[in-house]
């Protein structure tokens, strides 16, 4: 206490007994002494209440009282409840002795013994105990706040008696009342979920062992109505200096309300909503706790099943999105009454489901769990009246290939989904590993591709197109080239497809045409004729359904300054029926910017007459398979012939490709073919070598 003046009120009427105080007090120096007398008591008590002193010092017998003894103290305390008092009186009475520190004195002196030390070390402990005393009321107000605030029943063990003292608010979690007796630790933990009580008193003797630093469980508990509350319970265990505990204490909480939602959360996080199915996070999870187990037992084999129903979407467009949700849960419930018990089925999203076939014996068991879950879903669907029927497609992948990750299983099942999709649906496939070596090229291709753009890695080649009748060359058909930095000199037939897939063909079909445009805008210039040449360029189909294309290949017309009527976009009859009546519509605009539209590859594909004729097509280019033929004197003559026949009549010209020999280039012309193209005139060519095709003039064609 680093106070150096303390204020002492005496309260004495014996003037004697007080100059006796006073003079003890007096060869103080540190703290120093400042005492005011009082002697009565009224004046003590105003004193109290109106001033502020740091002790008091009170006399057990004062005229204005009548009887001396404990009265005066509790009026004295009352007066200033936290003003330290210590008793002065004459008679040595242990029993009042004992009543007196009861009623709140801090200490009791008798007159008679009265020393300096005495007296002083009393005052200074009674006013430290007075603050002690005072902070630990706080605290200990502070404590019951703040557990009333938490709502939390207490306990309180005694590891000697073995009793615990259980809080009404314990009592009131479990149901009991404020008066019903559970004093036994037993009363406790009888009254735990089955389940979770071995797992709770392992927690509890961890602590008591000293092996946590306090104890903390959450634990079912069964109320009085038969139901169970989930709880938290902590607490610390109090030992004595042997290490040896003697008690424990701590409280307990309801988390019924928390629990509810962490499941209700949990669940919702790891469902499909419209199915109630797990999702693919669940599904994952379930995977890769069966990887794990294959990894432990060789003789442990699962199979995944990704399975993809076929013509969703047309349903949702038809019937509507609430009748494509209904048969998505119906066909959730047939997949699910369809497996065994221990597989698995999830919705891993949209139109996707996935099936982990469970510890089965070989391979032959998911192909035939694939056909079951087939002939299952091929059963019609009665939705709104309507007779739907359903089929999917399914990839199969086994832990037989060797997996780490969940994912890497589920990416080759579905690629083997998409196998199955493209060999014509409602089949399964299995997932073999030369799949995923041709989805890991075409992945590094696609990369690659994208770079090559970005650096001008590609270039065009100009093959001739060379008029039958008199060998002259007619234009160029512009053919895209990858000159790739480590693999050379890539072929279309090796990224176009992929590019088609992956939408960069938009990206290279816009290169091709500025750049062939331009090109052949500088020959036009330089070999100047009655009859301009021509720029043949090739559209995909992936191009023919872009918005924007009309415009594109306008701007490119007017920016290239190539002559007017000269550009020839190459389409396949399948590109375009695709989608004919937006086809056609769009081939039409083009006919107003005098380009001419060439129909590639014919004959190949399966376009139906009845489009041929609203087609604005100019010219028909004979597919290179019906030029072959005529070489191994095989049909292609009479289909040549009859091509031709049919292409007067609509008033179309007829171009045939892949000539490679003189006798082909003859028959195509006797055939009345009007175009000839093929390595028998040249193979594509870079522009150096074209323009000296250009300056040789024209060609052999007799
Ligand atoms: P296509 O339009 O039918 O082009 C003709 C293909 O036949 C070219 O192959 C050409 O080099 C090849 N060819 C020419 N003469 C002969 C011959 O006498 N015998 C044989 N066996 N083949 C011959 P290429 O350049 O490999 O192109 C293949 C396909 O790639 C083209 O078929 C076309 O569909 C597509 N393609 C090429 N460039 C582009 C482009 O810039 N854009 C788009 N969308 N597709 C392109
Ligand atoms: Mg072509
Ligand atoms: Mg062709």
């Amino acid at each position: 206490m680093a106070v150096d003046q303390i204020r002492v009120l005496l309260v004495e009427d014996n003037r004697g007994d007080a100059r006796l105080v006073e003079r003890r007090l007096a060869g103080q120096s540190s703290p120093r002494f400042e005492i005011q007398v009082a002697d009565r008591l009224r004046t003590g008590l105003r004193l109290l209440a109106t001033d502020e002193f740091d002790v008091a010092l009170l006399d057990l017998s004062l005229p204005d009282h009548p009887e001396p003894g404990v009265d005066i103290l509790r009026q004295a305390r009352e007066a200033s409840p936290r003003t330290p008092i210590v008793v002065l009186t004459g008679c040595d009475d242990p029993e009042l002795a004992s009543e007196l520190l009861r009623s709140g004195a801090q200490d009791y002196l008798l007159k008679d013994e009265l020393d300096s030390g005495l007296l002083v070390r009393s005052l200074l402990y009674a006013i430290d105990r007075q603050r002690w005393d005072e902070a630990l009321r706080e605290s200990e107000e502070r404590f019951a706040l703040a557990v009333r605030g938490a709502n939390d029943g207490l306990w309180d063990w005694n590891l000697v008696s073995e009793t615990v003292f259980f809080s009404e608010r314990w009592k009131s979690i479990v149901g009991l009342g404020a008066d019903d007796i559970v004093d036994r630790q037993q009363h406790w933990l009888e009254r735990i979920h089955p389940e979770d009580r071995e797992r709770v008193e392992r927690e509890l003797h961890a602590h008591l062992e000293g092996l946590t630093p306090r104890f903390k469980s959450e634990y079912r508990i069964l109320h009085a109505d038969s139901s169970f509350r989930w709880v938290s319970s902590r607490g610390i265990a109090v030992t004595n200096g042997n290490g040896k505990v003697l008690r424990m204490a701590g409280s307990m909480s309801d988390i019924t309300q928390r629990k509810l939602t962490e499941e209700e959360l949990l669940h919702a996080a790891l469902h499909d909503a419209l199915t109630g199915l797990p999702n693919r996070a669940m599904f994952l999870d379930r995977l890769q706790i069966a990887i794990a187990q294959s990894k432990r037992r060789t003789d442990y084999i699962f199979a995944v099943l990704f399975l993809d129903l076929d013509r969703f979407k047309t349903i949702n467009d038809s019937l509507g999105h609430a009748a494509g949700d209904r048969l998505l849960v119906s066909i959730a419930r047939r997949l699910e009454a369809a497996i065994r018990p221990s597989d698995r089925v999830a919705r891993l999203g949209g139109d996707e489901f996935a099936i982990l076939a469970d510890g089965i014996e070989d391979l032959g068991d998911s192909t035939r769990i694939a056909n079951r879950l087939l002939c299952e879903l091929a059963v019609p669907y009665e939705l709104d009246g309507h007779a739907v029927y359903s089929s999917a497609s399914i990839g199969i992948a086994t832990s037989v290939t060797g997996y780490d990750r969940a994912d890497d299983l589920i990416r080759d099942a579905d690629n083997a989904m998409y196998r199955a999709k493209s060999l014509g649906k409602s089949r399964y496939q299995l997932f073999d590993p030369e799949m995923h070596a041709r989805a890991m090229a075409l992945l590094e291709l696609e990369t690659d591709l994208r770079r090559a753009i970005d650096q001008d890695e590609l270039c065009v080649y100009y093959q001739p197109i060379i008029d039958l009748e008199n060998g002259a060359i007619e234009g160029f058909e512009a053919l895209v080239r990858w000159n790739h930095p480590t693999r050379g000199l890539i072929f279309p037939g090796e990224f176009v497809p992929l590019a088609e897939e992956t939408g960069l063909i938009l990206n290279i079909g816009r290169w091709v045409l500025a750049d062939s445009c331009r090109q052949m805008a500088m020959w036009q210039r330089r070999f100047p004729s009655e009859h301009p040449l021509t720029l043949s360029v090739n559209v995909s189909s992936r191009e023919l359904v872009q918005r924007d294309l009309v415009q594109e290949i306008a701007g490119v017309l007017a920016q290239s300054a190539i002559v007017h009527g000269s550009l020839r976009l190459e389409i396949t009859e399948s590109a375009i029926m695709d989608n004919p009546d937006e086809a056609i519509a769009k081939l039409r605009k083009l006919k107003d910017l005098a380009v001419q539209l060439h129909l590639d590859d014919f004959g190949t594909g399966y376009s139906s007459l009845s489009y041929l004729h609203r087609l604005p097509t100019d010219t028909l280019k004979i597919d290179r398979s019906f030029v072959h033929e005529l070489r191994e004197g095989g049909q292609g003559g009479e289909i040549i012939g009859t091509i031709v026949a049919l292409a007067r009549k609509l008033g179309i010209r007829v171009s045939a490709e892949g000539i490679e020999t003189s006798e082909q280039m003859r028959s195509v012309r006797d055939l009345a073919c009007d175009f000839g193209q093929g390595f028998f005139f040249s193979a594509a060519v870079e522009p150096g070598a074209a323009e000296r095709l250009l300056s040789a003039g024209s060609m052999q064609v007799h």
